[in-house]
């Protein structure tokens, strides 16, 4: 029996047919179980901040291990309690900021959704406002807040409340007035294909909807933990959100998210209001502590940042008719292409050792570690540009096939 027969047997069928068996990792790169290297450039979808199997990574996680993991929220742990202050610095919340723990993205937002609703209790507010094309995750709470009308339509009815809206600021404008709870975005569309928000966006969300007394809550679950070059996405637009969650690369590995709530947004919940039995434990907030101060201590930010300009300017440099050009921020790029060919883009790319990911049919997303320098960068360019060239190959024997059915037949 192979591995592909074990998966397509045990494994829940919600996801498509696995890529690839991944034994080991180090930095950025993956071993499969035929021993063959890999350039992980996807970063686990913008989780594996340190790359794999980083010291630091590892070292807090086994001394933690040893030390204490799992206490409850009866009770308070040092890493709890220092990660919590590390978040509330980091976002930039002063001192009337709070956090609330849980496992995943999807948790995360889960409690911002709670938020809204008890800030809308208490003002007679029963709308929520997220954007068209918005990712916000797959519980129903989340799949209620998220705007892909083909995943919700199986599991509907949905969560009542939750309105769509254009991604423009005139649709903002016109959707917005004193029944809003909050609006919920991202402040680049990870998953709907990393897609920017229009120029100004975040900037005039915040004026709206302090105007109206409307909760601001951005994702940050796959911009947040420098990825972009700032350690939060909304911190580029210089705005300060009534609440932000965090969750993909925070814990660099390990799965944890979380709600961070700024000013009076901090005195919403109340004691019985929300919890989460793993939410917060000694383990998962060692470890997301570690990660959080390597990013800082390495200087991994402002590295985003630079080696995301650097990666831009080398896709700028590729000559192939089917790259139009990038967008994303720091180590959050969406390469466009001229066609929806992203999947046999990525097929070609794992047969030469690259690991990306289509972020839709017609967009490469990669991810990769914050960590990466010029010797990654340069082996990106060559695989990519190589793997460009095998699609293309690839794609003119399908048209070619396409073309001549009737032969086939024949
Ligand atoms: C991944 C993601 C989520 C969901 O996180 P999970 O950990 O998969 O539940 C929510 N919002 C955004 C923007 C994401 O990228």
């Amino acid at each position: 029996m192979s591995w592909q027969d074990d998966a397509g047997r045990d494994l829940v069928r919600s996801f498509g047919e696995r890529m690839a068996m991944f034994v080991r990792g180090e930095g950025a790169y993956l071993w499969d179980d035929a021993g063959r290297r890999y350039l992980d450039f996807l970063g686990g979808i913008a989780v594996n901040s340190l790359g794999h199997a980083h010291p630091v990574f590892v070292e807090a996680l086994a001394r933690q291990a040893a030390t204490l993991t799992h206490v409850s929220n009866y009770f308070a742990t040092p890493p709890q309690l220092q990660l919590a202050a590390t978040l509330k610095r980091l976002a930039g919340t002063g001192e009337r900021g709070r956090v609330y723990f849980g496992n995943s993205g999807a948790e995360a937002n889960e409690a911002a959704f709670k938020l809204a609703r008890l800030h809308g209790r208490e003002s007679g507010r029963p709308r929520i406002l997220t954007l068209e094309n918005a990712f916000h995750g797959r519980t129903m709470g989340t799949l209620a807040l998220t705007g892909k009308p083909a995943m919700q339509e199986p599991f509907s009815p949905m969560v009542p409340g939750v309105e769509h809206i254009p991604v423009t600021i005139e649709a903002l404008e016109a959707a917005l007035d004193d029944t809003v709870a909050a609006l919920v975005v991202e402040p680049i569309q990870g998953e709907a294909g990393v897609v920017e928000l229009p120029e100004g966006y975040l900037a005039a969300a915040r004026e709206l909807t302090s105007a109206h007394g409307v909760l601001l809550i951005v994702d940050e679950i796959q911009t947040g933990a420098g990825r972009t070059g700032a350690w939060f996405g909304f911190q580029h637009a210089g705005i300060t959100p009534d609440a932000i969650t965090v969750a993909k690369g925070i814990g660099g590995g390990f799965p944890i998210g979380a709600l961070i709530t700024f000013g009076d947004a901090s005195e919403l919940f109340f004691p019985g209001s929300h919890g989460s039995t793993f939410g917060g434990n000694a383990l998962g907030t060692a470890v997301a502590g570690a990660v959080l101060g390597e990013i800082e201590r390495a200087g991994l930010v402002a590295n985003a940042a630079a080696r995301g300009a650097q990666i831009r300017d080398a896709i700028a440099d590729i000559h192939s008719p089917l790259v139009t050009g990038c967008r994303g921020q720091g180590l959050l790029i969406g390469i466009a292409l001229a066609r929806p060919v992203a999947g046999a883009v990525v097929a070609a790319a794992q047969t030469h050792g690259l690991i990306v990911n289509a972020a839709n049919p017609s967009t490469v997303r990669i991810a990769p570690p914050l960590t990466i320098g010029d010797d990654e960068i340069a082996e990106f360019v060559d695989l990519f540009q190589a793997s460009l060239a095998t699609a293309t190959e690839a794609l003119l024997l399908d048209d070619a096939a396409d073309a001549a059915p009737a032969k086939v037949n024949a």
